[in-house]
């Protein structure tokens, strides 16, 4: 599964840092940053996991939904 961040929304409210800080930090300009993942061509951020951890409670607890679990099928 894929975890989706749109970065460039993010208004700094810390709640993803403070449910979920193994995988959220915040970061000097003041937004968080999802630890480990790259942009994409569409300018947000995302990141592959095995195992979805705290990330739904992230996501939960985002004020303006801008973090998204995606589940990719799995090829295998
Ligand atoms: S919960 Fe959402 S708005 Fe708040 S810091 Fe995290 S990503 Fe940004």
């Amino acid at each position: 599964m894929k975890i989706i961040h749109e970065r460039k929304k993010c208004i700094g409210c810390g709640s993803c840092a403070a449910v979920c800080p193994k995988y959220w930090e915040m970061a000097e300009d003041g937004k968080a940053t999802l630890i480990g993942s790259v942009i994409n061509s569409k300018e947000v951020y995302e990141l592959e996991i095995k195992k979805l951890d705290c990330n739904q409670e992230a996501a939960d607890s985002c004020p303006i939904n801008i973090i998204k679990v995606k589940n990719v099928k799995d090829k295998s």
